[in-house]
């Protein structure tokens, strides 16, 4: 993998990382359920490297899409740090440059992609 674009890639992660916490908490702390904004609380004094371990089952993920993006955006991040980033999880060939510069977390190369949509 090229070294500027996994720059690059890791630069955009960190910064729609920092955006999707915040909102994610706003979104936690606007929820009508108690307990949701008793984690929004919980979450605020915890480690945001720990949220995903905190959080656990807690709330339904599909409630959530900020969630659901931030889990696919520390994966991405977990990624880089073992050297598997840019990796198809089904081939394992290296997933298209253009398809990382639209969206770093993308885990499949083009054509795994579109017979994943076709399975949907
Ligand atoms: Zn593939």
């Amino acid at each position: 993998m090229n070294e500027n674009l996994l720059n690059q890639c890791q630069l955009k992660l960190a910064d729609e990382l920092a955006h999707i916490r915040v909102s994610f908490i706003e979104d936690l702390k606007t929820n009508s359920n108690p307990v949701t904004s008793q984690l929004a609380e919980m979450l605020e004094q915890t480690s945001p490297a720990d949220w995903i371990d905190s959080i656990d089952d807690k709330i339904c993920p599909s409630q959530f899409p900020n969630y659901t993006r931030l889990v696919q955006i520390e994966a991405a991040m977990c990624q880089i740090d073992i050297g598997q980033f840019g990796f198809c999880c089904d081939c394992e060939k290296e997933i298209e440059v253009e398809l990382l510069n639209q969206d770093p977390t993308t885990q499949r190369c083009k054509s795994c992609q579109s017979k994943a949509l076709q399975k949907l």
